[in-house]
């Protein structure tokens, strides 16, 4: 068992797509073990997404997390972290497969609807960085 944590981010949410990702998380099988709606501040952003501070799209990336409510879940099940990020296909949605979420539901390669962990260290971190312990559900 391993556990992910998925942002609906706000392009998404805004146009009404937060249950549609829920429902093809939970049909391919994975479970929804924790979930909430946010806005985040500028200040969770930025420290979100430290990793990528150097980056030339930083202070745009943390510009649109910030531009309206996310929806945030932490995922659970066999190889959760690869199914999801599979489901969620590439960065890009341009370069996304078919029928994966960034290619139906994305926008560009900033606002591409979705956000997931990419190993297991960084799901650790990025899941209590928005749930304590005790908001882990089966
Ligand atoms: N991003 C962007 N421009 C780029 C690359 C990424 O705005 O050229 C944004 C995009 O929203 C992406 C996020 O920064 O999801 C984090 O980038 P990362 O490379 O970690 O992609 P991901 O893991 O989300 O596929
Ligand atoms: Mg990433």
């Amino acid at each position: 068992m391993e556990r992910t944590l998925a942002i609906v981010k706000p392009d998404a949410v805004e146009r009404g797509h937060s249950g549609e990702i829920l429902k093809r998380i939970e049909a391919q099988g994975l479970k929804i073990s924790a979930l909430k709606k946010i806005h985040l501040t500028r200040a969770q952003a930025e420290r979100f997404y430290d990793v990528h501070k150097e980056r030339p799209f930083y202070q745009s990336l943390c510009e649109y997390m910030t531009s309206g409510p996310v929806v945030i879940a932490v995922l659970s099940g066999e190889q959760a972290i690869t199914r999801w990020r599979t489901l969620m296909g590439a960065t890009d949605p341009a370069k996304a497969a078919p029928g994966t979420i960034r290619k139906d539901l994305g926008v560009d390669v900033q606002s591409n609807a979705v956000h997931g962990s990419d190993a297991p260290e960084t799901a650790a971190r990025e899941i209590a960085f928005f749930f304590s312990t005790t908001e882990l559900l089966t």
